[in-house]
């Protein structure tokens, strides 16, 4: 159940000081959260407003470009493995982890606690969060924020009748192009055949996504990341199973093309 997620009715009043101390300084956030208590009643959180509404009108172009923000997000993280290569490949960009499950993003968050308190300076750009990434990504990302999204060895479904709950769809793709920057990278992975044809069908369907030539694809220093760091990447190789890794550039929408 959802009901106990805890997410901000706007992108601009997310406090992200308490996932990246290091890039943010800190700011209460607490009052600024609201509760999904009654999944069913959309206007729940229209009875608690924040205090300070001028946020609601601000977007990406508000921040400066220096100001600090998410860039890449893991969805489904899973143990975290990814995440963690990500934020030592690349030091200067905040990457996130995004778990439902509750003992694993736990798990997750203290392996970053260790990790910066063994190499101090370093993971202060990693964090987890536990969220429904089919739920409630434009409520902590603004449009075009993201420069690269992660689905990595997402979980089949194998019957027919949950294909519906796969976390690429046509619908929840609309919600990934939102999210993702102009040109940025939509990553997937998966030993199941079944499933790579599936995210592959819907994608290639899209309009705001193309498919990048292998020969990108592999020329990506991000792909042996993807082939071998998460957990679930090397639990497959463990039984020499096979990967269908896919990546796909973010158009620009058709009408500002
Ligand atoms: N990406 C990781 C890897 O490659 O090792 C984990 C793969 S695991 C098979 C899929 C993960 O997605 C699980 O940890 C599951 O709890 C998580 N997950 C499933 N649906 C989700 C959702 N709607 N939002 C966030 N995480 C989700």
């Amino acid at each position: 159940s959802d009901h106990d997620l805890v997410y901000p009715i706007h992108p601009g009043l997310m406090d992200w000081s308490g996932h990246y101390p290091a890039f943010f300084s800190g700011k209460a956030a607490a009052d600024k959260m609201v509760t999904d208590t009654e999944e069913s009643d959309a206007t729940a959180v229209v009875f608690r407003p924040p205090p300070d509404l001028a946020c609601l009108n601000t977007d990406l172009n508000s921040l400066a470009s220096t100001d600090p923000r998410v860039e890449f997000a893991d969805i489904g993280c899973g143990y975290g493995g990814l995440s963690i290569a990500l934020a030592k490949m690349f030091p200067d960009r905040l990457v996130l982890g995004m778990e439902i499950r509750v003992k694993v993003t736990e798990y997750v968050r203290r392996k970053i606690e260790a990790l910066r308190l063994k190499e101090p300076g370093s993971y202060g750009n990693v964090s987890v969060m536990r969220m429904n990434a089919m739920k409630f990504l434009p409520n902590f990302f603004y449009k075009g924020q993201l420069t690269k999204m992660f689905f990595l060895f997402p979980d089949p479904h194998f019957k027919r009748r949950k294909h519906k709950a796969r976390i690429i769809t046509s619908t929840l793709l609309g919600e990934y192009a939102y999210a993702l920057a102009v040109g940025g990278l939509l990553y997937t992975n998966t030993d199941v055949r079944d499933l790579h044809e599936w995210m592959v069908k819907h994608l290639d369907a899209h309009p705001l996504f193309e498919r990048i030539s292998d020969e990108e694809m592999n020329a990506d220093p991000v792909l042996p990341l993807i082939m071998h760091s998460t957990e679930e990447s090397i639990k497959v190789a463990r039984n020499a199973g096979d990967k269908f890794p896919a990546v796909y550039r973010r158009l620009p929408d058709p009408a500002d093309a």
